[in-house]
């Protein structure tokens, strides 16, 4: 069994005026990861919408000395990007279908992401989203000690950072074993 982990695409991450923006390379994806989560939501797949949420001056979290405010709760700066959020909208109430608020890095910190995935007994995750070099990096590395199968999509995947990009794409294939495809 495998799931779809569709991780961070909002307005904040990705549109020209967001918060903590990726810019172009992150517009480039839309396409394709509206696609994809399309193609698993139809299969009967199982597809997680993991999504950064933060609170506003939260004097707490690490990433507030790191980062401008993003991902605030209860903004449009959550909303997912473009046309993936018309598709999360039509398929919301489906079974296979969850939004997850993480609050780091990796959509397994915190979360019940493992315990939903093991449930449904699912050994290989798909992942899509950015940054490819943080978010979608620090989960693939969860899920490599966990014991995941791990498949990116290189073109469904994007940083602000080339470098980093090119550098995580690597490190998924040569490091965790995962399928970049
Ligand atoms: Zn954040």
């Amino acid at each position: 069994m495998k799931a779809l982990i569709n991780i961070d695409y909002t307005y904040d991450f990705v549109a020209d005026d967001g918060a903590l923006t990726c810019g172009k390379p992150g517009q480039e994806i839309e396409g394709k990861i509206t696609a994809l989560t399309k193609e698993f939501i139809d299969n009967g797949d199982y597809v997680v919408f993991a999504i950064d949420v933060h609170d506003k001056g939260d004097e707490y979290h690490p990433e507030t000395k790191l980062f401008p405010p993003h991902n605030l709760r209860g903004t449009s700066g959550r909303h997912l990007y473009g046309s993936l959020q018309a598709v999360y909208e039509e398929n919301k109430l489906r079974s296979n279908v969850v939004l997850m608020d993480k609050t780091r890095y990796s959509a397994f910190a915190g979360t019940d992401l493992e315990l939903k995935l093991r449930e449904r007994g699912i050994t290989e995750i798909h992942l899509v989203g950015v940054c490819t070099d943080i978010c979608v990096l620090h989960t693939a590395v969860d899920a490599y000690n966990k014991g995941f199968k791990i498949v990116i999509y290189k073109d469904a995947v994007a940083s602000f950072n080339q470098a980093g990009h090119e550098w995580a794409l690597g490190h998924f294939a040569q490091s965790l074993g995962a399928m970049v495809r």
